[in-house]
């Protein structure tokens, strides 16, 4: 069985940015892509935070490129799933596609996916008005109405990113209590731009080619407009088990992320929603940021940073995985 120096699994721009550093550093990196490879950019459309693309550029167009410059150094992408890894000792085993890898050293760059509501006409939109990412998308909104579906800080945070942009940003929550902190929720409040629906779930989104409106249905007695939330004006039509249609241009989910590290249960620390947890590791403070709870195995971008989730903080904490391999394996030889 060949004995790889490192070992890249996810394909994001994390997994691509380590993919690019490692190979220029002549450590050969074989790069689990996945079946479905390029993670959550491949289901944007523009892009135009990302430094380096003046007129922006379509997120499937990006992972090529990102893909390709890997590539162009030397590393070794196969569009694999991997099923099993095992990190009890090393060389680390990796399994994939019924083969067996061994790996001095790995980096985990799996990533997260947002959660979908699975409507009917969901997957069909995302991309043209469906997103689940505000500061990426919310100027395509500028002058329209948007709603943003959860109950969560995500939920307020995105509602008040949109209404830089946008006119009209409405709350939609299943429940009549938000699970966001007091903070956030008092910020939605005082912002003129949102209006507030509760007891409520979106059933379907409207629209062929883009979209034009969603489908609400409400669950339970609206609450009293004794609490000083704005509530949308549609709610005056609305009474349990009804169904009304409200127009607008977009729909944000912010109903949670899960992140994909169902591989790695067992096999290091996990925190309670799933996430990988970091560890930084050396004898000197500062020494390696990127590790994990297992010695040889680093992580890079959203599996591990809930918080930014941004294709260039990604990118930049693939980068440092990196560099930190390189340092780690000299270390060792
Ligand atoms: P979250 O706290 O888990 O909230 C998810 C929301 O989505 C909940 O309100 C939930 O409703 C709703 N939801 C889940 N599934 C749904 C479904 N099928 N249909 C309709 N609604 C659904 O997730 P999050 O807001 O992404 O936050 C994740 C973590 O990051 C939290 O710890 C949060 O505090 C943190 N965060 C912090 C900040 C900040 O401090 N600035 C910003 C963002 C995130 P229920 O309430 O009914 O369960």
């Amino acid at each position: 069985m060949e004995l790889r120096k490192v070992v890249i699994i996810g394909s994001g721009p994390a997994g691509f940015t380590a993919a690019l550093y490692t190979a220029r550093a002549n450590l050969s990196p074989l790069v689990f892509a996945g079946s479905r490879w390029g993670g959550q950019l491949m289901l944007t459309t523009e892009v135009e935070n990302y430094p380096g693309f003046v007129d922006g550029i379509l997120g499937p167009d990006m992972m090529n490129i990102l893909r390709k410059q890997a590539m162009r150094f030397g590393a070794e992408i196969f569009n694999e799933d991997v099923t099993t890894v095992d990190f009890g000792h090393r060389p680390f085993k990796i399994r994939a596609s019924e083969k067996q890898y061994q790996s001095k050293a790995v980096i985990i760059a799996t990533g997260a996916e947002a959660n979908w509501l699975n409507l009917p006409n969901e997957q069909r939109l995302i991309g043209k008005g469906i997103s689940s990412c505000a500061p990426c998308d919310a100027f395509f909104f500028t002058n329209k109405k948007v709603v943003v579906i959860g109950g969560g800080d995500s939920a307020m945070e995105e509602a008040l990113t949109l209404t830089k942009f946008a006119t009209e940003v409405t709350i939609i929550h299943r429940r009549d209590k938000f699970r966001a902190s007091k903070i956030m929720i008092d910020r939605a409040k005082k912002n003129a731009k949102i209006t507030f629906i509760f007891n409520s779930e979106v059933v379907d989104v409207l629209g062929k080619d883009k979209v034009e409106g969603v489908k609400i249905k409400t669950t339970g007695d609206l609450p009293k407009q004794t609490d000083c939330f704005k509530y949308h004006p549609v709610t005056s039509k609305m009474k349990a088990g009804s169904i009304v249609e409200l127009p607008i241009d977009g729909v944000f989910l912010a109903i949670g992320h899960k992140p994909l590290t169902d591989i790695f249960k067992g096999q290091l620390d996990l925190n309670e929603n799933g996430y990988i947890i970091r560890k930084p590791q050396g004898d000197k403070p500062g020494d390696f940021q990127m590790t994990t709870t297992v010695e040889g195995v680093f992580v890079a971008g959203d599996v591990h940073d809930y918080h930014f989730r941004q294709a260039v903080t990604a990118a930049g904490y693939g980068c440092m995985a990196a560099l930190e391999v390189e340092k780690w394996l000299e270390s060792r030889e």
